[in-house]
C-alpha cells in the first residue's frame, strides 16, 4: 500500500471505510486522486474470524451510545461495526434493491418526504455495485422480472424452507432473496481468490472465505491498487476550517498521538450516528439546523416459532427466503410497506434478542432458550418516516477522548406502530399455518438512518442530492445519514450506489 507523509495535503480524506466510504475511495483513487481513508477500527485478517459469537465482538462498534425515546434502540453489534471495511465486515449480506415507490412516498401518500431524485437515476449505480461485488439471486425475481443476478442462490436453510411452506399456505409469493455472496469461486481483481460460499452460516461473525461481498474484499483492494492509503486505528475528532469556513484538514487520534492531516476535499462516511456527532461536535455544516435530525431505523419486527423437529437455526446462510408482496398491502392502514425475510440465527444473538424483546424471565426464559434448536424466525424490514422528535444530539457524558457521547432519541410514530401491528398479525398467521408453537413477537428496530439528509433546499437539508454540503463546498457526506426516508430495503446496496454517485459528482467539479 502506498503511504503519504502527513505533511502532504491529500486530494481527498475519507472518514470511515464502510459501505459509504469504500466505493468512493476506489472511484476517486481510480481517477488519480491522492486518497487517504481514516478508519477508527483495526485491520482484520479474515483467517482469524471465528464462528464463535463472543470472539467476533472485535468487529462491533461498542463505544457507548445513550439511548432514549419511547422505543429506545439497543446499540452495539446489532447495528454497527468497526474496522477496515466498516459494518459490512459483519453484516448479513441480504441485498434487495430499494422499491422505486419508497423514494417518492410523499407524492404517493402525502406522508414522509420524497427523495430528491428518481429511482431511474440510481439504477445504473445499483447495477454497477451488484456486478462489481458479486450478488446471488434467483433467475426470475417475481417483483422485478427485468433483473438478473450473476450467481445462483446458496442452499436454503430450515427457516427459509419453512417460510416457503408458510407463504404457499397463505397464497403469498416468495423467492430466494438477493444475497451479497458468491456461490462460485472468483478471482477478485486486486484481492485474489474468493471461495464459493460454504453455507457455514457465520456471516455475522465475518466471512473467512471472502465469499461474502464486503468492502474489504472488493472496493478497498481496488482503492489501494490505485494508490489510496488506508490508515487503521485512526479516530478523527477534529475537523479544521479556514477563515472562509472551508475545510482544511482533520486531526485524528492514533496510538496515543494526535495527528493532523490536511486535505482539499473531506468525505464523511462514519455512519449515521458518528457523522452527525462529528459535525455537531465541530459545529459545522448546520445552517439548516438539520444535522442530527430525522433519525430513522427500519421497523424490524420478528416473529419466532417453535417446531416439532430440529431446525438448527445456526446452520446455513441465515436469511434466504424473501417476499415483497407486503410492499403495498391492500389492507394497509399505513403509508409504505415492508419486506419479509426468513431468519436463522446464532445462539447468543438469539438468546439476547429473546431476553431483550420479551418479558420472559427465570424458568420461563430458560424454557424458551432451551427450544433454540427447534426455532425459526420471520422478520420484516419496514419503511420508516422521518419524525422531528427522533434525533442524535451530543450528551453531557464524554468518551475517552473527551468528546461528548451521542444521545439518540427514537420513538415509533403512528405509521410505524400501524406497520408493526400489521406485520405482527401476518407473521403470526404465517407461522400458525405451518404448525409453529409458542409463537413470540419481538418488537425490534434495525439500522441507523438519517441525521444529515439530502434535499434540494439548503434550509431543510444538510447536503445536496449528490451529497455535497450546502454550507461547505469541500465537505461531502457518503453514508447512511443522507437518506431522506428509510425505504424498506436493507440499505447496504443503496449506500454503496449513492457513494459512487457522489464520487462522480466530485469528479465533475
Ligand atoms: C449485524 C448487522 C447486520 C446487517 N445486515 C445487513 C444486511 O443483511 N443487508 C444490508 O443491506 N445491510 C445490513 N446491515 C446494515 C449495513 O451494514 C449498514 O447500513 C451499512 O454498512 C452502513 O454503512 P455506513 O457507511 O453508513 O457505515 P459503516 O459501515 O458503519 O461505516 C462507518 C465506519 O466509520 C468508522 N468511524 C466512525 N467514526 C469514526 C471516526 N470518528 N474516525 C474514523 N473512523 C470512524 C467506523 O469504525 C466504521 O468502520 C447490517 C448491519 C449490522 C450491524
Ligand atoms: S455463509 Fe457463506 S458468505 Fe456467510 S460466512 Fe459462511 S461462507 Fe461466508
Amino acid at each position: 500500500m502506498k503511504t503519504y507523509p502527513t505533511t502532504e495535503t491529500a486530494d481527498v480524506v475519507i472518514i470511515g471505510s464502510g459501505a459509504g466510504g469504500a466505493p468512493i475511495a476506489a472511484r476517486m483513487a481510480q481517477a488519480g486522486k491522492r486518497v487517504i481513508v481514516l478508519e477508527a477500527g483495526p485491520r482484520f485478517n479474515p483467517e482469524n474470524y471465528t464462528a464463535d459469537e463472543a470472539g467476533a465482538r472485535e468487529l462491533y462498534w461498542l463505544n457507548e451510545r445513550l439511548s432514549g425515546g419511547a422505543n429506545p434502540q439497543a446499540f452495539g453489534g446489532n447495528n454497527s461495526g468497526t474496522g477496515v471495511g466498516g459494518s459490512l465486515l459483519h453484516y448479513g449480506a441480504f441485498m434487495p434493491r430499494p422499491d422505486p415507490r419508497d423514494m417518492q412516498l410523499h407524492t404517493e401518500t402525502g406522508m414522509s418526504v420524497d427523495w430528491p431524485f428518481q429511482y431511474d437515476e440510481l439504477l445504473p449505480y445499483l447495477e454497477e455495485v451488484e456486478a462489481f461485488i458479486g450478488v446471488s439471486g434467483p433467475k426470475h425475481y417475481p417483483w422485478d422480472p427485468s433483473r438478473s443476478y450473476a450467481f445462483a442462490p446458496p442452499p436454503a436453510n430450515s427457516a427459509a424452507l419453512k417460510m416457503r411452506e408458510s407463504c404457499d399456505a397463505l397464497g403469498i409469493r416468495h423467492a430466494d432473496g438477493p444475497t451479497a455472496l458468491i456461490t462460485q469461486a472468483v478471482e477478485q481483481p486486486h484481492f485474489g481468490k474468493r471461495e464459493a460460499c460454504s453455507n457455514c452460516g457465520a456471516c455475522h461473525q465475518g466471512c473467512r472465505n471472502g465469499s461474502k461481498s464486503s468492502a474489504d474484499n472488493t472496493w478497498l483492494p481496488l482503492a489501494v491498487a490505485h494508490g489510496a492509503e488506508i490508515r487503521a486505528e485512526s479516530v478523527v475528532h477534529t475537523i479544521e476550517t479556514d477563515q472562509r469556513g472551508q475545510i482544511t484538514g482533520v486531526v485524528y487520534h492514533h496510538k496515543g498521538q494526535d495527528i493532523r492531516q490536511k486535505c482539499d476535499q473531506l468525505v464523511l462516511s462514519a455512519g449515521a450516528v458518528e457523522t452527525a456527532r462529528l459535525l455537531l461536535h465541530n459545529g459545522l455544516a448546520n445552517s439548516s439546523g438539520q444535522v442530527g435530525e430525522n433519525y430513522m431505523t427500519h421497523i424490524s419486527t420478528q416473529v419466532w416459532g417453535v417446531f416439532d423437529e430440529d431446525l438448527r437455526p445456526n446452520r446455513g446462510y441465515p436469511s434466504l427466503t424473501i417476499t415483497e408482496d407486503m410492499m403495498r398491502p391492500k389492507d394497509a392502514d399505513f403509508a409504505g410497506g415492508y419486506l419479509i425475510q426468513s431468519l436463522g440465527m446464532m445462539p447468543v444473538t438469539w438468546g439476547s434478542l429473546v431476553a431483550r424483546g420479551t418479558t420472559r424471565r427465570g424458568p420461563d426464559l430458560a424454557r424458551t432458550l432451551a427450544q433454540y434448536n427447534r426455532s425459526a424466525g420471520l422478520g420484516i424490514h419496514g419503511d420508516c418516516i422521518p419524525h422531528p422528535d427522533n434525533k442524535v444530539v451530543l450528551s453531557h457524558e464524554k468518551d475517552a477522548l473527551g468528546i461528548p457521547k451521542p444521545l439518540i432519541t427514537h420513538s415509533y410514530g403512528p405509521n410505524e406502530l400501524a406497520m408493526h401491528a400489521h406485520a405482527s398479525k401476518l407473521l403470526t398467521s404465517l407461522w400458525q399455518a405451518v404448525g409453529a408453537k409458542d409463537i413470540r413477537i419481538l418488537d425490534r428496530a434495525a439500522h441507523m438512518i438519517g441525521t444529515a439528509r439530502m434535499g434540494t433546499k439548503a434550509d431543510s437539508a444538510v447536503v445536496t442530492p449528490f451529497g455535497q454540503s450546502f454550507d461547505i463546498p469541500n465537505l461531502w457526506i457518503s453514508d447512511h445519514s443522507t437518506f431522506p426516508s428509510a425505504t424498506a430495503a436493507n440499505p447496504a446496496l443503496t449506500i454503496m450506489a449513492l457513494s459512487l454517485r457522489t464520487a462522480d459528482a466530485m469528479l465533475r467539479q
